[in-house]
């Protein structure tokens, strides 16, 4: 409101100021009007004298004249006593304006003619006031009373003096006769006056004109163009970059101006796509990033659900990406990680549509959304490529990584109405995804609400675990290919859950990592597996059981292993020779130089360290110089494709050869059948390990086994 009074305020000042002028202009208006009154009174005033004096003046001559003229005339007709001729004399004068009377007496003074018909003071004496000095007077008299100014002339004929003549001039008819005159003047006074008054009036109405014309050029030309500009200001600030300034081609200030603003509008627009594309890509990828790929996905769900369409999205994590990171350095994560999108970005192209949106969420997290067409079917089809193309190896650094990817599929509004629950739920369904075995993909569905909610009380679950006697270890025999013969046992650790019965070490083992508990439970398997060996008898042949542990790859990190390995030798009384420990390749690949020192650690303590599950990870063959080990564990992967895929069998020999080759014991996990056992010991492999052979066991059947000799 208050920003709105900005224009307007402009305005308004300007209207206020030009009022003013202008009434500053009237009251000079009528200043003058005032003048011009006053002045017109005192013309009046003036005139009036001047016509006074001059009717006076004229008045005083012309009673001269008339009186010396009929004198003059008279003297004749008077002396032959023509009264006759007198009489047309002094009617003729009588007549004209403003003669009150003439009157002709004789030397003695009396009255000859008035210019009456009758003259009925004839012959009588003159009796009034002027009478006797006019008769008295010999030469020419003026006499003055309140009524009547008098001019007398004797009437001369030669010296003689026969009589006189009196003209009386009526003062109140000169007065009326100045009055009228008087009148004429003032009535053309204000003629002149109103004409003057009529051109002050134009003048005005000219000025109101001017100012009207001035506002109107000031509202058009500076006003509205920076209305315009304070508006299009309100909208930038809103975030609307696409207002429109008028195009002007103006050269003067404002037009200055509105183009400047133009340009600065324009620069804050790019500034923001700038801003805008660094807040909302990832650095490394290039990819939109979480907070600009949820703002879109708020957007396309309003839009779905206006239109009823379906949307769905694609939760896609990199399989054990952490462990590039940690066992090949950074370097080689991120370039893992570009491959990794390189394929993603294909197949959504491939498989998306073109409307699909790939977002990078976290470290190896990436999302997809599609939104076009059917996307419940979109999805699938592209959850498998995903899954065929990711699966397959990448190239880093020369080695090749096997990571796969696991996918968690989540659809709108199947499985949630907002944003926020749609993406807890992908995160789900991609968890759901890796525990399945990863490398794989899950749709959500309700019941993972609760598998998660399994997982985080198993976690609570399992932090007590040892203490309440719900861990044990079961032991697994690992024969002698040679004579079939046992000849120690790997320890597994098995969890016995009151309610849940017995969870597998798949399922718990990497909630155990996952959490960090692993680094309290592992020793603790370490230190009981030790404890239980060391009581175990002899074999027949006189050897001692080995007993074989595996160790997780967070209990590598801190260094302690070596001490702890020792320690609990030595509190068990267990020969070094008689512990072996299994270590991932993971573990111990990527950093050479430090597993070797580690395992440098680890040999001088006396026990014996195998690779697990080789084959499954990055190490080739050739990475078996470089570590260190006693020996290897072919996955039983490897050992379940071996008859089906000839490359697998070939790869097992040539993982025998090569391990001899260095001096390195082959064992071979996962024997379920007896072909693979013998497919194993006809190429050389030195120890066995399957359900085929022998279940995981318990201590005392260890024993028992012992005994017996097998
Ligand atoms: P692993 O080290 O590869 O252990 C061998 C697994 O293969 C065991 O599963 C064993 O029961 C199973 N197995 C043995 N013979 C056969 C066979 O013929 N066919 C098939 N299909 N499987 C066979 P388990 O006990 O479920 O252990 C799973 C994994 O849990 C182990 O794999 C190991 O990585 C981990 N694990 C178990 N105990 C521990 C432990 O105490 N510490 C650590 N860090 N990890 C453990
Ligand atoms: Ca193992
Ligand atoms: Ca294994």
């Amino acid at each position: 409101m208050k920003r709105l009074g900005l224009g307007s305020g402009m305005q308004a000042r300007f209207v206020l100021a030009m009022g003013g002028a202008m009434l500053v202009v009237v009251a000079i208006l009528a200043v003058l009007l005032g003048r011009q009154a006053a002045s017109q009174r005192e013309v009046t005033r003036l005139s009036g004298t001047v016509i006074h004096e001059l009717f006076d003046r004229s008045m005083r001559s012309r009673g001269e004249t008339m009186a010396r003229e009929l004198a003059d005339a008279l003297s004749n007709p008077l002396y032959y006593n023509d009264l006759e001729q007198v009489g047309a004399l002094v009617r003729n004068v009588s007549r004209q304006r403003a003669v009150g009377y003439v009157l002709v007496f004789d030397a003695k003074g009396r009255l000859l003619h008035d210019g009456s018909v009758a003259v009925p003071d004839y012959g009588r004496a003159m009796s009034d006031p002027l009478a006797a000095k006019a008769v008295a007077a010999k030469a020419a008299l003026v006499q003055e009373s309140p009524k009547v100014l008098e001019n007398s002339m004797p009437i001369m004929v030669g010296n003689q003096r026969l009589g006189g003549v009196r003209v009386g001039i009526s003062l109140k008819e000169v007065q009326v006769l100045e009055a009228q005159a008087s009148q004429t003047l003032a009535q053309r006074l204000e003629q002149v006056g109103t004409r003057h008054l009529g051109w002050l009036l134009l003048m005005l109405a000219l000025l109101v004109a001017i100012g009207v014309a001035v506002v109107l050029y000031v509202q058009r030309t500076l006003v509205t163009p920076i209305r315009g500009l304070a508006m299009a200001a309100r909208q930038i600030e809103a975030g609307d970059y696409q207002v429109p300034l008028r195009e002007n081609h103006r050269d003067d200030e404002v037009g200055e101006l509105v183009r400047a603003f133009a340009r600065m509008r324009d620069a804050i627009a790019r500034h923001d796509r700038e801003v805008r594309h660094m807040a909302y890509t990832d650095a490394l990828t290039g990819l939109t990033n979480r907070l600009a790929f949820r703002e879109t996905l708020d957007h396309r769900l309003m839009a779905a659900r206006a239109s009823g369409h379906q949307l769905a999205l694609l939760f896609a994590d990199m399989d054990d990406f952490k462990r590039v990171n940690d066992t090949l350095g950074h370097e080689a994560g991120d370039e893992a990680l570009l491959q990794f999108v390189q394929r993603i970005s294909e197949a959504v192209s491939a498989a998306g549509g073109d409307e699909a949106l790939l977002a990078r969420f976290g470290g190896d997290e990436f999302v997809i959304l599609l939104a076009e067409g059917d996307v419940a079917a979109q999805a699938r089809e592209l959850a498998d490529l995903l899954v065929r193309e990711l699966g397959k190896p990448l190239r880093v650094q020369g080695r090749e990584l096997f990571l796969g990817a696991s996918i968690g599929v989540t659809l709108f509004p199947d499985d949630a109405a907002d944003a926020t629950t749609l993406l807890k739920n992908g995160d789900i369904a991609m968890y759901q995804a890796k525990m399945a075995g990863k490398n794989c993909h899950r749709y959500y569905s309700r019941a993972m609400d609760h598998a998660v909610e399994r997982r985080v009380h198993m976690e609570q679950e399992l932090r007590g675990a040892w203490e309440r006697g719900e861990l044990r270890l079961a032991y697994q025999p690992i024969f002698r290919t040679r004579d079939r013969r046992m000849v120690g046992v790997e320890v597994l650790l098995r969890w016995q859950h009151p309610t849940l019965g017995t969870i597998p070490p798949s399922v718990f083992i990497e909630v155990a990592e996952q959490s960090g508990l692993i680094e309290v439970i592992g020793p603790k398997v370490l230190r009981a597996a030790c404890m239980e060996a060391a009581q175990w008898p002899r074999s027949g042949d006189g050897e001692g059981m080995f007993v074989s542990v595996n160790v997780s790859p967070r209990q590598l990190r801190g260094g302690e292993l070596p001490d702890l390995v020792a320690q609990c030798l030595h509190e068990s009384g267990l020969p070094a020779s008689r512990l072996h420990l299994e270590l991932t390749e993971t573990a111990v690949i990527g950093d050479e130089m430090l597993a070797a020192q580690l395992l440098d650690k680890l040999h001088r303590t006396g026990v014996k360290v195998w690779l697990d599950d080789f084959g499954t990870g990055f190490s080739g063959l050739s990475h078996l110089r470089q570590v260190p080990v006693d020996g290897v564990k072919i996955d039983k992967s490897f050992v379940a494709d071996m008859q089906r895929d000839p490359d697998d069998l070939a790869l097992t020999t040539a993982i025998i050869a090569m391990a001899h080759a260095l001096g390195i014991t082959v064992v071979a996990e996962g024997i379920e059948q007896e072909v693979q056992f013998d497919l194993l010991s006809q190429r050389g492999c030195d120890l066995a390990q399957g359900y085929w052979l022998s279940h995981p066991i318990t201590a005392t059947a260890v024993v028992q086994m012992i005994e017996s000799g097998a």
